[in-house]
């Protein structure tokens, strides 16, 4: 038999079982390793002229194990593996709390200026005063749109700022010498709140929601007490709805003597609308990738600036930019007095994420004040859009309109065999990634879908049709669900197993040894 007629009566397995396993253009892509030649290279080198060994025998003495592989193969490989994301470049990406939302491409321009992509880090100060001055008006807007008198911007991403701002609160009651140990936190927040305040050695204590969806303000108020040091609250909070007794909050939790720590994630759900320095915030972080767009998602770079309130600000970390009479300075080590002096150390080296601040600075000055307002406004347009359009047919978690994101409980799939995965998993074969499933952890099978902002209504038109065909599916079709996804390369993947028993595989030698297991 041909190799063809082999594939063809071998059905296109992906297997290997084919020659080539691609199947529609589809290309299975084996491991780099497993396409190893030993001995082929990208480029041809001179044989290296003899030298002394003055290492003293440390030189290397075999392979090192390398794949070889020519050129073709390496542009190959890792074209395939880019085809094979699926990102916001490539369509409608609702996945609730993360805001994937488009990344205008005049931010990347802007980031590969070469005064800005080309900078190095130990430039002296007097070579990157631009850079300096970009610094100085992003943390300009951000202190203008929250009303907050002081931001750190070296976080990495919000659960690095939520450490900072935690441990700025942290710093702060031990200057007044108090010992307080209690961090409250609703039941609904993100787990890096709880798991922020637990990392640097408060005790967390979870505050039940209201039946729609809010924050207990009684509830929150029966457990203040001289052993607080902070609340957390996330506005508008992970159910997509806006706390709005959170300046009674904030004023219950100052009365006691601590401090209010809001989630800024949904920042974009009010910027420009709403500054939470006018609600008694004292410590917010900022995702810089999600409000201000700057490409985020598969590990990339966050950032997550925190703005503080007047009694937080000393304890802003390290290095601080200020203007002198001959430019910007930078501190970059604790002062014995004056500015700086009450600093908390580095969070991150240098300053922070530059490629993500020039994106960000960006984005704001290209939407400018009332642009930004706009983005607000066209997050919860479009999301209440989706939840007016579903409602008849899936269950929304709660009444009423949403913020940015449409909450959608299980309850539409009672009795059908479906559940939240299954819906998930069938999203994919209807060409869309899924929704964020199961969070907020306080609504059952809860599907949290944000559109953002920058999906147009015939986008938007497109995946409600989908999501309504999905949901009337369900009552009639169980196995249509069960099986998804049917046309991805892989099916449904056993998730448990690849959490506790992963295969990494590495070389050849490697994968024997686990087959062998
Ligand atoms: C994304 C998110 C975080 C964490 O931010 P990272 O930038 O992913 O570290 C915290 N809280 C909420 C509500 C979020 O959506």
């Amino acid at each position: 038999m041909s190799d063809w007629s082999k594939a063809v009566s071998a059905g296109f397995k992906p297997d290997g079982t084919v020659t080539t396993g691609n199947r529609g253009l589809q290309m299975e892509e084996a491991l780099s390793f497993e396409q190893d030649a030993p001995g082929r290279t990208g480029v041809d080198l001179p044989e290296p002229p003899k030298v002394k060994d003055r290492l003293g025998g440390l030189a290397r003495k075999g392979a090192i194990g390398l794949p070889g592989l020519s050129e073709p193969q390496v542009v190959r490989h890792f074209t395939r593996l880019s085809q094979k994301n699926y990102a916001i470049d490539a369509g409608l990406y609702p996945l609730g709390s993360c805001t994937m939302k488009h990344n205008p491409r005049l931010n990347e321009k802007m980031a590969r200026l070469p005064g800005f992509g080309d900078l190095h880090p130990l430039a002296p100060e007097s070579a990157v005063q631009g850079a300096l001055e970009l610094l100085d008006q992003l943390a300009h807007w951000l202190k203008t749109l929250t009303n907050m008198p002081a931001v750190a911007l070296s976080p990495a991403a919000g659960a690095h700022g939520e450490l900072c701002g935690m441990l700025c609160i942290k710093a702060a009651l031990e200057a007044k010498g108090e010992n307080r140990h209690r961090v409250l936190v609703p039941e609904s927040a993100h787990g890096t709140n709880p798991a922020t305040a637990a990392a640097i050695g408060f005790t967390v204590e979870a505050v039940p929601a209201k039946a729609n969806g809010k924050v207990d303000v009684e509830a929150f108020k029966a457990k203040l007490g001289p052993d607080v040091a902070a609340i957390m609250i996330t506005n508008p909070n992970t159910c997509g709805i806006f706390e709005t007794e959170i300046s009674a909050l904030a004023d219950a939790v100052h009365a006691i003597g601590g401090y209010l720590y809001c989630d800024g994630a949904n920042f974009n759900a009010i910027v420009g609308r709403v500054r939470p320095g006018d609600l008694g915030v004292d410590a917010m972080h900022i995702n810089l990738h999600k409000t201000f767009s700057t490409p985020h998602g598969g590990g990339g770079p966050g950032s997550g600036p925190v703005v503080l309130s007047a009694a937080l600000a000393p304890y802003a970390p390290l290095p601080l930019t200020v203007h002198g009479k001959d430019g910007f300075k930078v501190i970059e080590t604790t002062p014995a007095s004056g500015e700086g002096a009450k600093a908390l150390g580095r969070l991150k080296v240098f300053h922070g994420q530059m490629g993500m601040f020039v994106r960000a600075l960006s984005y704001m000055m290209s939407h400018g004040a009332d642009g930004l307002a706009q983005v607000a406004e066209d997050a919860v347009l479009n999301a209440n859009y989706v939840l007016a359009r579903c409602k008849d047919l899936m269950t929304p978690a709660f009444d009423g309109y949403c913020m940015h994101e449409a909450l959608f409980d299980d309850r539409f799939l009672k009795d059908t065999g479906v559940t939240t995965l299954d819906f998930a998993k069938a999203l994919i074969d209807a060409g869309y990634h899924p929704m964020t499933v199961y969070f907020p952890l306080i609504v059952h099978g809860a599907m949290l879908v944000e559109p953002t902002e920058t999906e147009s209504k015939d986008a938007l038109d497109a995946f409600i049709a989908t999501l309504r065909a999905l949901a009337e599916k369900a009552k009639v079709d169980a196995q249509h669900f069960a099986d998804a996804p049917k046309l991805t390369p892989r099916r449904r993947l056993d998730e448990t197993g690849a959490a506790r028993k992963p295969v990494l595989r590495w070389r050849p030698e490697t994968v024997q040894s686990q087959a062998a297991e």
